[in-house]
């Protein structure tokens, strides 16, 4: 199957939208698809303007006629709020191995915006794997004065071997 055919323009949505088709906003430019993460909307997808906020005409339309409901819209609701948790705790972490992730966080969150479910599901995986990481860089730059010591011992013990070696090798 073709993804990019047009009867399935809503299944590949790019981040910050993609073409809508036919229909225009007030400005008469074609409008893009987007998608609401609204606790009453989550993950439906709507029309706007393609200019940025700044000078947007505001147009709105929805996309997907019908509302989401029942455990759908649950477990929609339960994948975003994990996400912005995770965000939030990356971003945390990156403050404490004193990276600036901010580049990579909106580029996140751009690409979050207009994704679907299963897309989600692998998006919190990789969330959850940064922050395993995130974690385990911390717990070394914490333990690092204590790892320090064991190098220095380590080196040290290593010196003696060589040395042993060495002289050995002499004889
Ligand atoms: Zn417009």
């Amino acid at each position: 199957m073709n993804r990019s055919s047009s009867s399935e323009a809503g299944s590949n949505a790019i981040s910050g939208g993609m073409r809508s088709g036919d229909v225009r906003c007030l400005c008469a430019k074609l409008s893009v698809v987007r998608k609401s993460w609204t606790d009453d909307n989550p993950g439906r997808r709507f029309y706007g303007c393609p200019n940025p906020k700044s000078n947007s005409c505001d147009f709105f339309k929805w996309f997907d006629i019908g509302r989401p409901y029942g455990w759908q819209k649950t477990s929609l609701l339960e994948a975003r709020d994990l996400i912005r948790e995770q965000e939030e705790e990356l971003k945390k972490l990156r403050a404490m191995v004193g990276r600036d992730g901010k580049e990579e966080e909106n580029k996140k969150l751009r690409a979050m915006i207009g994704c679907d479910a299963k897309e989600m599901e692998s998006k919190m995986l990789q969330l959850e794997n940064e922050n395993k990481k995130l974690k385990q860089e911390l717990a070394v730059s914490y333990g690092k004065e204590k790892m320090g010591r064991q190098f220095v011992i380590i080196s040290w013990v290593g010196f003696v071997c060589v040395t042993a070696v060495v002289v050995n090798a002499l004889k």
